[in-house]
């Protein structure tokens, strides 16, 4: 079976050609220019390659609502040639059946069908990079609701040596995304994330807030394992600091036998960076 899969993001569009058991057999990124120079380089990849579906997963916000005149659409985006670009109506003339979710959608799907969310019913993804996002899959079925969560603008409380920092959220002022993510580092101590490994209280900082908003997550959507993934989450030395944290904020009040053992419980990614891509495989294969 020959499927087509498309991680749409903000900086670059990575176009795969992959089978029905996750494994990719062509990949090629574009740089993510305007719609009319961009979009022509990756219908014509996989018109040359005749794919016999498409899964898209796409940066957002996202119109996922099948009975709306915007279905497929990218609504919002602070990305202004994008805004109310038909994602989707921009690959009908292929005339396959098309998949179309968020990003983080993909990712969790990708790693819940081929990575560490395997045989889990319910599993939460959240990718740190150069945004915060997270995808949700409950009892089997990915989370949309009235759009799609935007689990990366929950509010968090400031850490008390971290109350001078504006936040680098345009919206927020306290958001997971505004205080987390790489940019938010970057603006914060004035390197990027990997340049900081040897500064102990830049992860600490980071596994306050990281916890804080797992805490948020666990309460609300109760997932069965929670997966880290994104550039941020390359620090493996702050993800002990994130299970100890979560212990200390969670202070006991859900205790589960998933939550017995952190280090299963809260967890890197597993595909190599991979997740998102697979889980475009994923999403072309369901619309089948
Ligand atoms: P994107 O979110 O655009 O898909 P990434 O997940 O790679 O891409 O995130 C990029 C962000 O992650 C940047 O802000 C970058 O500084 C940060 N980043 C990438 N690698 C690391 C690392 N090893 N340690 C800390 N931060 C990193
Ligand atoms: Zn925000």
């Amino acid at each position: 079976m020959k499927l087509g899969a498309l991680e749409a993001g903000g900086t670059k569009m990575v176009c795969a050609i992959g089978d029905e058991n996750g494994k990719i057999l062509k990949k090629e990124s574009f740089p993510t220019l305007t719609p009319e120079e961009t979009i022509p380089k990756l219908y014509d990849f996989f018109e040359k390659e005749g794919v016999e579906a498409l899964g898209i997963g796409c940066f957002g916000p996202i119109c996922l609502d099948k009975s709306s005149p915007e279905y497929g659409h990218i609504t919002t985006t602070p990305k202004l040639a994008w805004q109310n670009y038909d994602m989707v109506g921009a690959f009908k003339g292929l005339g396959v059946p098309i998949g179309f979710d968020t990003d983080v959608n993909g990712s969790v799907l990708g790693e819940h069908t081929w990575g560490i969310g395997k045989g889990l019913h319910s599993v939460l993804y959240i990718t740190i990079g150069t945004g915060v996002g997270v995808g949700i899959i409950l009892d089997g079925k990915l989370v949309h609701g009235m759009m799609h969560p935007e689990g990366g603008h929950i509010l968090l409380t400031r850490h008390e040596k971290d109350l001078e920092f504006p936040g680098n959220c345009p919206f927020h002022k306290n958001c997971f995304e505004g205080l987390c993510a790489g940019p938010a580092i970057e603006k914060r101590w004035g390197k990027k994330g990997a340049e900081l490994q040897d500064q102990p209280f830049v992860w600490e900082l980071e596994a306050y807030y990281i916890a804080q908003a797992l805490v948020d997550y666990v309460c609300i959507a109760s997932p069965q394992r929670i997966i880290l993934g994104g550039g941020v989450s390359h620090q493996l030395q702050m993800l002990p600091l994130v299970r100890e944290e979560f212990k200390k904020q969670m202070n006991g009040y859900i205790a589960t036998k998933e939550m017995e053992d952190l280090d299963t419980y809260i967890v890197a990614q597993s595909l190599d960076d991979e997740q998102g891509i697979m889980g475009a495989l994923k999403l072309g294969l369901d619309a089948m």
